[in-house]
């Protein structure tokens, strides 16, 4: 485990805080806050601790590496005060308070990792705190550079709940341990489901991603999205499963149509039904989510990563909807990621009652992949060299 925010003294220091800002701005106009509001417990926490200066860093988009005003930080700097209510000054690191520097990725040695802009950001502070998960499995001069130069380094609340929880179902998972995998892409999440095999009680399968296995295993399955390219490696995960003692679990039903389109009829078929045709395979069925719902509901601790159908249409949303439903029913500790399946959570109307919805995306799926990330691994080195 890193360092955590709470084990340094922050009192009278200047704190730098590496954020995930990384939210959609259009025209000035900041869409969905989650990832701002996400930061405010630990600049919350920094400032009562009695820190002199909050200095606050993020990217924002690809403006690689030069100015441009359409990836400028500043419309957040207005935000963030209303958020905090207090005054925050914008790209002046000397100033005290709250500081927000100018995006990061506008200087060429941030994604580069240079050891002179990483100094540089490490000049600015006493103490740096890294917040942003969803950076973590890049190595860049604000995510891991920078530990090399500053006295002291941490993770903030959000980072180290992510690591605590992700590293938990990783390393010792309550069971029986039940991964739902699902979404628009086995390539997305094939190392996960590589990684997971050995680790879970039961790997339950949706989405579009089932129809790479059952085209693998022979099925006909109309228009549905397959990945040609992946039939192989879905071969290789169902022998590999074979050969552990898991349940490994493909919908046994679905919900077909002609066209990927809110309105049109609906058919629900067996897997193996030839009637399918040309039409594609747009959720789980009723037999799949009963299946499903009873082997999430012996689990002690839960992953979910990807949709189960396309939620986004109510007529294929039921399989979405009563999966979450059930792993909202669990006791245990439940995990979600996947900027679809968290809005498909919050749809089913259970966030509050899962344990933990890592807003990592990228991040999350390396993490529960198996893979170090760089940006938790410096603050683990550093955390060593401190207790040394
Ligand atoms: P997350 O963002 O949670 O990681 P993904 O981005 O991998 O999830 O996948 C989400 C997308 O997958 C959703 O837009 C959903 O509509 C789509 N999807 C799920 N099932 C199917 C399906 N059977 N056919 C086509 N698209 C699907
Ligand atoms: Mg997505």
């Amino acid at each position: 485990m890193p360092r955590s925010v709470k084990d340094i003294d922050l009192r009278g220091k200047r704190v730098l805080i590496r954020v995930d800002f990384n939210v959609p701005i259009k025209n000035g106009v900041i869409g969905d806050d989650t990832r701002i509001r996400s930061s405010l417990p630990t600049i919350q926490y920094a400032l009562e601790q009695g820190a002199k200066s909050v200095i606050l860093a993020s990217h924002l988009g690809r403006p690689k590496g030069k100015p441009n005003p359409e990836y400028s930080l500043q419309p957040i700097a207005s935000h963030l005060s209303t958020l905090l209510n207090r005054p925050v000054t914008f790209d002046d690191p000397k100033a005290d308070g709250v500081v927000l520097l100018e995006n990061l990725r506008f200087n060429p040695g941030e994604e580069k990792n240079d050891p002179e802009f990483a100094a540089r950001l490490a000049a600015m502070a006493d103490v740096y705190i890294n917040d942003a998960f969803g950076s973590a499995h890049r190595a860049h001069a604000s995510t891991e550079g920078i530990v090399r130069h500053v006295k002291e380094a941490g993770a903030g609340l959000l980072m180290a709940a992510e690591v605590e929880y992700l590293g938990r179902v990783l390393a010792a998972p309550d069971r029986p341990f039940v991964a739902i995998l699902g979404g628009a892409k086995v390539s997305d999440k094939l190392e996960v489901i590589q990684n997971l095999v050995p680790r879970v009680d039961a790997l339950l399968i949706g989405g579009a991603m089932a129809y790479t296995f059952f085209k693998a295993r022979g099925l006909n399955v109309g228009k549905s999205l397959v990945e040609d390219d992946l039939l192989d490696a879905a071969r290789e995960v169902e022998e590999m499963a074979r050969t552990r003692n898991l349940r490994f679990e493909l919908p046994v039903d679905h919900v077909v149509a002609a066209k990927l389109e809110a309105g049109i009829p609906t058919m629900t078929l067996a897997v193996e039904d030839r009637t399918i045709g040309d039409r594609m395979g747009l959720d789980i069925g009723p037999k799949t989510i009963e299946r499903y719902r009873s082997i999430i509901a012996t689990a002690q601790t839960v992953t979910w990563n990807g949709p189960m159908g396309v939620f986004e249409i109510d007529a294929f949303a039921a399989g979405t909807i009563e999966v979450a439903k059930a792993v909202a029913a669990v006791d245990g500790v439940t995990v979600i990621g996947g900027g679809d399946s968290i809005a498909a959570v919050a749809k089913a109307g259970v966030t509050d009652r899962i344990t933990h919805i890592s807003t990592g995306g990228g991040a999350s799926l390396e993490f529960l992949g198996g893979r170090k990330l760089p940006g938790v691994e410096a603050l683990t080195r550093d955390n060593q060299q401190f207790s040394a």
